[in-house]
């Protein structure tokens, strides 16, 4: 009797264990900034996307149609091949206004390396808390002749190109062929995609053009750049027809959904290739331990998680080349694109070697150290336009804007 008791037990167990296991999960995220609405759908899967819809309160279609899609719940039967996070009101404000700025005019989508808003926080925030494996940023733009929808990738050899050749650094082939093939190879699968996806529909899908006018979309900071600088592969979308614009998004988000899975694992074998390519480098910023804002610094580090250390000891310094930077000029804009009412400062700067090796040393044991990453390349160095100096969130009044507290060192094996 007993025994039949306990097997009775064990098969409820059994039933209810099986039960818990088999489901799948949607749920709200609580987060800190509470105007936004945050949804995680988990299917137990190893990938994880981040799809962030309408950034701009102008643009509400993506917003409109992933609700519809999470309502009739695709995200949990027919796409479960991977767990989403949704930022599906990066901001009720900005929807409801219409708005593309937030309440203090700033673009959420020129901020991702300044992090003035709080939309990019929260979205370095899921960046960080979540091992995002692709991140989809869904946008509508002007019309286009011709063209139904855009895409384009964050790739991240056009940016690490970008540094080699701003420092005439010469770096291994070999690495850099593989990066390039991962991309062309993500490339092609994607455009074999959308070229069924006019023979069957004769939506008409092409790669991101702009308009004849040439906006910020070089910029580092907007977050199909800024996710790929920090390693995680990204997809920017648009939708360009106006006229049938609800369906042509329905059916293109629905159709890239319904084949991600067959080349996902093409952007994680990317992924966990990208960070291969900093792994080489010998490159450091040297940071003055003693400038004013040193605090403001090292938080941004740490949001960021870029690793630093006080002390380091180098081999070969004798064939190491140290830089450091010089204001020549500083043009100081206010209402930039995307930064209404917010002050930018353009440097123009010039780069001297130091070429006395006994000041190394010295150099060394007066800095913060930081490794080299293509993000602290756009968080610190003078070159990269977006830097923190630029935006005006490392002052420079220790400096009186004439030089600046950062070096660079360069050691060649
Ligand atoms: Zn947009």
């Amino acid at each position: 009797m007993i025994k039949k008791i306990f097997l009775f037990f064990i098969l409820v167990l059994i039933f209810f264990i099986s039960k818990i296991y088999a489901e799948e999960f949607v749920f709200l995220l609580d987060n800190e900034f509470n105007d936004s609405l945050v949804y995680y759908v988990y299917n137990r899967s190893e990938y994880n996307i981040l799809i962030n819809c309408s950034v701009h309160g102008d643009e509400d279609l993506s917003y409109k149609i992933i609700s519809e899609f999470l309502d009739k719940g695709y995200f949990e039967n027919q796409f479960s091949y991977a767990n989403y996070i949704i930022v599906l009101k990066p901001s009720s404000y900005r929807l409801k206004n219409k708005s593309r700025y937030s309440l203090e005019g700033i673009d959420p989508n020129r901020t991702y390396i300044s992090l003035l808003s709080k939309s990019s926080k929260l979205i370095l925030k899921l960046l960080s808390d979540y091992d995002i494996d692709l991140i989809l940023d869904l946008h509508e733009a002007g019309n286009r002749e011709n063209i139904d929808f855009m895409y384009s990738n964050g790739f991240y050899s056009k940016f690490l190109l970008n540094f080699l050749k701003n420092y005439n650094i010469i770096y291994n082939k070999d690495n850099l062929n593989k990066l390039i093939k991962f991309e062309k190879s993500i490339e092609a699968t994607q455009l074999k995609i959308f070229e069924q996806l006019y023979k069957n529909s004769n939506i008409r899908v092409s790669k991101y053009s702009v308009n004849n006018y040439v906006g910020g979309y070089d910029y580092a900071s907007i977050l199909r750049n800024y996710g790929v600088i920090r390693h995680i592969p990204t997809i920017l979308f648009e939708t360009v027809n106006k006229e049938n614009k609800d369906y042509i998004t329905n059916q293109v988000y629905y159709y890239f959904f319904e084949n991600l899975k067959n080349y996902l694992f093409l952007f994680k074998e990317y992924k966990s290739f990208i960070p291969e390519m900093e792994r080489n480098f010998t490159i450091y910023y040297l940071f003055d331990k003693n400038y004013d804002n040193i605090d403001i610094l090292l938080s941004y580090l740490n949001l960021n998680k870029i690793k630093y250390y006080y002390f380091s000891k180098f081999k070969n310094l004798n064939k190491a080349k140290l830089i450091e930077y010089n204001i020549k000029n500083t043009n100081l804009k206010t209402d930039k694109i995307g930064m209404k009412g917010l002050l930018y400062s353009d440097f123009e700067i010039y780069q001297t070697e130091i070429t006395d090796k006994s000041l190394i040393s010295n150099y060394l044991d007066n800095s913060v150290v930081i490794p080299f990453s293509l993000l602290c390349y756009y968080l610190l160095d003078p070159n990269s336009r977006e830097s923190l100096f630029n935006f005006n969130i490392l002052p420079l009044n220790y400096y009186k804007l004439k030089e600046l507290p950062v070096r660079i060192l360069i050691i060649y094996k």
